[in-house]
């Protein structure tokens, strides 16, 4: 199936399955704002939970912070969002539709390395097992002069971005012949800079109401209360502060879903370090986010880093990783080294000293900050992106049917257990009730008495819970259900007192992070 099309089944799956709504549907929407659903509430609390856990719980130097979404206008100033967090925008003029310049430029360079990787694919299919890649991407014409395109492309959209140069951004656009997705011409404006953040007012005095903006990431929130965690909790350098909100930014583009919204969740820590340790620190928070995204058992090979083609300049290194969505790789997750900018910038706008002294270096200064910094959404939808398939597996009679399954991650499905009373009677629904009664502390169950097995056995799949217990007459007589494994449909007998350790072991995110250690 093409790509194009799984992306447009993901987007319906999500709205029929209660995970992700349109907000203010019965209003014809709101572009690029989005409502979570009964499964999607679900999902997300969990991605946030493992996430949380895996830097709250399992670093003693870090800690959590929950900081309010308004802040003094100064600290935007202060962090150059005022004044520099910009997008360059671009119209087409015949269909009226804005674009990122930047981004139809990542876009046709991503065009090259799918001409590359299609010449791979059908040259490994021609060749079979004696197939080389390497030889073959190193040798091949065709493979050589679309690299070199992109390479071409590369260097000079680097360079514009460095230099700020808008006109040269057009150009390259111009010259590679980007064409309006929507009106299929050429017919492009200049590009200029937008800025992305929402603001507001607060109050009302007889000055007039303060003008305050709706934060456009959470990062701030937690330098600007540095030294209210460090003091307060006796902190020592190097340590973390953890935190989950809301952020907003007035994207130009708002399409792909929920990749690209006005308003989403972050997931941010800060990690301050001495001047000297950051890329040390950063290099190791590179190996530990990765770590923490492979775990989920998607697949390695649809992550990969990709270093930032610009550095801000108050950043000594950078890079995304990016997860193999419908649409290509794209960025799920930043880390930055920001070197000492953010606190020195504080300092500064505040009047405030803001510095920490080293009893090992008998010194104070301003500590270095290594962030990570990713959007629960953009993880949701490579969750699901990873998760959905499309199956033929045996039917009645000999014949096949094809099911929906999401084959979710067990520790983030939104229910990790149904439990099916095969009929409406002879104490069947009893016994079922008494067992979920029995594990709903432990994880999220699920009653559903209604339909056939089979078609009660499909709904669950299509959310991805990942074990669904039957209970018939046998049952009754001597304790025993059949427990079905969502991926592999497989059906065992077990004890019902075994179901507890059993599902445990495969949904409870303790065992997970003992693994990954
Ligand atoms: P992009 O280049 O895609 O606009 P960014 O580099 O501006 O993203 P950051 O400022 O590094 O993003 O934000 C950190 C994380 O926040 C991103 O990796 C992403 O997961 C998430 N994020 C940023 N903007 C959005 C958005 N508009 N919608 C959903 N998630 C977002």
């Amino acid at each position: 199936m093409a790509q194009e099309d799984v992306f447009k089944k993901l987007v319906a799956h999500c709205k029929e399955y209660g995970f992700v709504f349109q907000s203010s549907e019965i209003y014809d929407g709101l572009g690029a704002v989005y409502d979570y659903g009964q499964n999607g509430v679900e999902l997300k609390n969990n991605i946030k939970k493992y996430w949380w856990d895996s830097m709250v719980l399992l670093n003693d130097n870090v800690v959590g912070l929950d900081s309010a979404i308004f802040m003094h206008p100064t600290v935007w100033k202060a962090s150059g969002h005022v004044d520099a967090f910009n997008d360059p925008l671009i119209d087409n003029k015949d269909s009226k539709k804005r674009y990122r310049a930047d981004v139809l430029i990542e876009d046709l360079m991503a065009k090259y390395d799918a001409k590359v990787d299609k010449e791979v694919e059908k040259a490994a299919k021609r060749f079979g097992e004696s197939f080389d890649e390497a030889m073959f991407r190193e040798t091949n014409p065709r493979v050589q002069e679309n690299l070199a395109k992109k390479d071409e492309i590369h260097q000079r959209f680097v360079k514009a971005l460095n230099d700020n140069d808008l006109a040269e951004l057009r150009q390259i656009i111009i010259d590679y012949e980007v064409v309006c997705p929507i009106s299929g011409t050429k017919n492009w404006t200049d590009v200029r800079q937008f800025n992305l953040m929402f603001a507001t007012e607060m109050g009302s005095t007889a000055d007039g109401a303060l003008k305050v903006y709706l934060r456009p990431e959470t990062a701030q929130g937690i330098f600007v209360n540095f030294l209210n965690v460090q003091k307060t909790g006796r902190m020592k350098l190097p340590f973390g502060i953890a935190q989950i909100g809301k952020a907003f930014r007035n994207e130009i583009v708002a399409r792909q879903f929920i990749f690209r919204m006005r308003e989403f969740e972050q997931m941010e820590m800060q990690f301050f370090v001495a001047p000297g340790e950051e890329l040390n620190w950063f290099e190791k928070w590179k190996e530990t986010r990765m770590k923490w995204h492979k775990a989920l058992g998607l697949g390695d090979h649809k992550y990969r880093f990709h270093d930032h083609d610009k550095l801000a300049h108050y950043a000594n290194a950078a890079t995304d990783i990016e997860y193999e969505m419908p649409f290509g790789f794209k960025e799920v997750e930043g880390i930055h080294s920001r070197t000492d900018f953010d606190l020195s910038q504080h300092q500064q706008f505040s009047g405030k000293k803001i510095s920490y002294f080293d009893p090992e270096r008998n010194e104070s200064y301003v500590p270095y900050v290594v962030e990570t910094s990713i959007g629960v959404d953009r993880m949701f939808l490579s969750i699901l992106a990873g998760s959905y398939c499309e199956e033929e597996v045996p039917g009645k009679d000999g014949k096949t049917e094809s099911r929906v399954v999401l084959k979710l991650p067990p520790v983030l499905a939104p229910v990790k257990l149904a439990v099916l009373p095969l009929v409406k009677k002879d104490g069947l629904p009893e016994l079922a009730r008494s067992i979920v009664d029995d594990l709903k502390f432990h994880f999220n169950c699920q009653y559903d008495e209604k339909d056939s097995i089979g078609k009660r056995y499909r709904r669950q799949d299509a959310v991805g819970t990942p074990f669904c217990v039957t209970i018939d007459h046998q049952s009754a007589e001597d304790q025993t259900v059949t427990i079905r494994h969502r991926d592999t449909m497989a059906q065992e007998r077990v004890k019902i007192a075994d179901l507890k350790g059993l599902i445990m072991e495969k949904v409870s995110m303790t065992e997970l992070f003992k693994k990954m250690q």
